[in-house]
């Protein structure tokens, strides 16, 4: 049965963070020193697995794992097989900052994952070390490739654009769609828990699809059924697609069709969601009674639409932790 919210809006996507731990420290997601662990441990494959399928169940139809990094969750791909399982799940994806793609891409695709986005915000690599905070942007470039050649089409490259840091590099991302399909999504960075003034390198999407489009007069591309929140355009002739995700200058929560649950197990209708529904205890019941309703009653009570463009609104609230919520 299809997860119909109170605005009518169609749920069928969960977000699943499997780990808060990471590899990098990039410094629009958490500070130089990592986040605290938000939980004593994470909760169990046997636990997630159950969320996973009681949300299915409730008809989601396509998961994404992310984190934290999800690669680095001990026993990630015998989980991720199982869930590729679940009978009704139509797609299970992945977001990974892609350091540890060279050693798991065939491994992934063998596993029953159908596509990845790869976070890759600069070609440059002292830009790229800048702003991980120390990664190695020749061991993402292998994972990338090795992506491709372990039959990942498609790939999704996440791009999140800061002014003065990396938005002059546009241009240069655009550039590998020309001969690769990638898709390049340009995101506009969000608040963060640093306590940093996020809005000055906020870029908006707009600014850079005019900047762009002075240069390659872009064309608009038809949106695909469960393609998430990017409108996508193409340089003439190019093999891929560039995207852009405008959470800050112009949400898309009109069509928004995710719920999320935490590797603590916290279900969240909304990104910046305070609270959340602690779904520890319903693992309890044996069935999944208790989970389904409690996930229905997520995406239920979605809020209308998040509040990050009200000045006001955003800086009377606690900025979250995108680690730890799954970004
Ligand atoms: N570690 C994996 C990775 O980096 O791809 C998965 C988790 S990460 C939290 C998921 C996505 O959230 C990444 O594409 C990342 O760029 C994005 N993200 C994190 N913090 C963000 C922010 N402040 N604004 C916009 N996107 C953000
Ligand atoms: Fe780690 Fe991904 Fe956050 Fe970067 S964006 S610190 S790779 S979780």
């Amino acid at each position: 049965m299809a997860l119909i919210d109170s605005c009518g809006r169609t749920i069928n996507y969960l977000r699943l963070s499997v780990t808060d731990r990471c590899n990098l420290r990039c410094s629009y997601c958490m500070p130089a020193g990592g986040c605290p662990p938000c939980h004593d441990a994470p909760l169990a494959d046997e636990d997630l697995y159950r969320i996973s399928r009681a949300a299915v169940a409730s008809g989601v139809e396509k998961i994404r794992i992310t984190g934290g990094e999800p690669l680095l969750r001990e026993g990630i791909i015998d989980f991720l097989a199982d869930l590729a399982r679940i009978p009704g799940l139509r797609r299970l994806v992945l977001t990974t900052n892609g350091l540890l793609l060279t050693e798991m891409a065939d491994k992934l695709r063998e596993a029953g994952v159908s596509s990845l986005n790869i976070s890759l915000d600069s070609l440059r690599p002292d830009t790229f070390a800048r702003i991980t905070r120390g990664g190695n942007l020749e061991r993402v470039m292998a994972g990338l490739d090795a992506a491709g050649r372990a039959g990942f089409s498609h790939i999704r490259i996440n791009v999140v654009v800061m002014r003065g840091v990396n938005d002059d590099e546009a241009a240069a991302f655009a550039a590998l769609t020309l001969d690769r399909p990638y898709r390049v999504r340009f995101i506009e960075r969000m608040p963060t828990g640093n306590g940093d003034d996020w809005r000055s390198t906020t870029v908006p999407g707009v600014e850079l699809l005019n900047r762009l489009n002075g240069r390659y007069r872009l064309q608009p591309v038809e949106r695909e059924p469960l393609s998430g929140p990017a409108v996508y355009y193409r340089i003439p002739g190019a093999a891929g697609q560039i995207g852009f995700i405008t959470p800050v200058s112009c949400h898309f929560c009109g069509d928004c069709n995710r719920i999320r649950v935490s590797c603590a197990g916290i279900a969240r209708g909304c990104l910046f969601d305070e609270g959340g529904t602690d779904l520890k205890p319903l693992l309890q019941h044996d069935d999944d009674a208790h989970l389904q309703e409690a996930l229905r009653r997520t995406a239920s009570d979605k809020p209308e639409r998040h509040r990050l463009g009200d000045r006001g609104a955003v800086a009377a609230r606690e900025p979250f932790k995108m680690s730890q919520i799954g970004g």
